[in-house]
């Protein structure tokens, strides 16, 4: 049988290490030359043991599911423990194709009850959604809680360390502080080798899918216990109209408990050209600058302004009629003449969704772009799915193919 057997939690001032061992078949997914380690820019040493193990817990749930694995645990907090039965409920309505079994072996379980105070929490990697969230709750000044090992490399050191200015920064801007997690639990799972399985039968790949949803929620554990944290939000990334599978979802994230602390996935309602207006009229109401960071070059701490996400954001803060070098994106006019450029060689496809309401605002905004020949041409530009262009991509194949036998045949 598959096992995951917690051996030690070992606490140490603003540090967690889990020592466990691996047992059956499903070891294979796990990389077991990488340690499990937290730490924390606050010190957590009186956290005790059944909080600290929430992160661990969080990250192998969904694993253990799919491969029926059993969690061999000494202590868990109470309402954590009863709320898994509940966020697994989401997983299992998202997939019904796959088998979500396994359970949890725990000698104590803890009552840490606590009454909550003022203070919220926010989630906070820059981009975007997360601005937007920032923006919503400003009155609440949340206190940022940025994860390092998610979408920024555990060990990309230079990377994290600027992004971190620009945090810091940030939560200047909005009278509060940051909190920083660094962990390494994205890499103790094998995720090229884990997808080979996942993939294929959920259409969804584990780390998207599955993995990182409620394992970085499960980070904020240690934080919401020593603030006595309300309410914490997750910034959504998609809305209920994408129709997406996402293991960051409010039928998960909502149903999960730490301790006495809730979690609140914030702004599934809004889609990303929302957001953008909101982060715009934040600016131009307090007359402040923000520094956005959205791109998909994840060793990059600025905005490369090259990538697909660069050039969308980019577009989308001018449809809105409002300056990207004010929202954190440095670049000259060549930048328009390349995104032009790309999209007439198709160089860029997919994401369509985002870039036919890009094309909708400045439509509805046509008068202030009258002259300005760098926007001329997504006016009338149709953009295509990368699943369109493979379909011709095969059309011309096929024809080709077709050509060449009957050329053949006839010699
Ligand atoms: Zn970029």
């Amino acid at each position: 049988m598959n096992k995951f057997v917690v051996k030690d939690v070992i606490i140490n001032e603003n540090k967690i290490k889990y020592n466990y061992e691996i047992i059956g078949p499903w070891k294979k997914y796990f990389d077991s030359k990488k340690e499990f380690e937290i730490e924390y820019t606050i010190d957590i040493s009186q956290v005790p043991v059944s909080i600290c193990i929430i992160p661990l817990v969080t990250d192998i749930l969904p694993i253990s599911w799919i491969f029926d694995a059993e969690i061999v645990l000494e202590e868990i907090d109470k309402n954590f423990y009863e709320s898994i039965k509940e966020f697994k409920k989401g997983f299992i309505n998202m997939y019904p194709t796959v088998k979500f079994l396994g359970k949890i072996r725990v000698e104590k379980i803890v009552d840490n009850t606590y009454d909550v105070s003022e203070k919220v929490g926010a989630f906070f990697s820059g981009g975007v959604d997360a601005m937007s969230t920032l923006i919503t709750h400003k009155d609440e000044m949340p206190i940022l809680i940025n994860l390092q090992g998610s979408d920024i490399d555990v060990n990309d050191i230079d990377t994290i360390n600027n992004v971190k200015k620009d945090i810091l920064n940030t939560a200047e801007k909005f009278n509060t502080e940051a909190i920083f997690v660094r962990s390494t639990f994205k890499n103790i799972i094998r995720h090229r080798i884990i997808n080979l399985y996942i993939s294929p039968i959920s259409g969804d790949n584990y780390w998207h899918g599955f993995q990182h949803g409620i394992a970085i929620i499960g980070h904020a554990a240690p934080i919401a216990y020593l603030y006595r944290m309300k309410r914490i939000y997750i910034a959504s990334s998609f809305t209920k109209e994408d129709k997406v599978t996402c293991a960051s979802d409010p039928t998960i994230d909502n149903y999960v408990k730490l301790s006495n602390t809730e979690i609140y996935h914030d702004g599934y309602n809004y889609n990303r050209g929302d957001k953008i207006r909101n982060i715009i009229k934040y600016c131009r109401e307090n007359n402040k600058e923000l520094k956005l960071r959205v791109c998909f070059d994840e060793h990059n701490p600025e905005n490369c302004c090259r990538c697909e996400k660069c050039y969308r954001t980019i577009f989308e803060i001018i449809a809105n009629g409002y300056d990207p070098r004010k929202l954190g994106f440095n670049y000259d006019d060549s930048v328009f003449k390349n995104i032009e450029r790309e999209f007439n060689n198709k160089i860029m496809l997919g994401h369509t969704k985002h870039w036919n309401r890009i094309q909708k605002t400045f439509i509805e905004n046509e008068d202030k772009f009258k002259g300005d020949n760098r926007f001329e041409w997504i006016f009338t530009y149709k953009f295509t799915t990368k699943k369109t262009a493979k379909k011709w991509i095969n059309k011309i194949y096929n024809a080709v193919k077709k050509r060449v036998k009957k050329y053949i045949w006839r010699k």
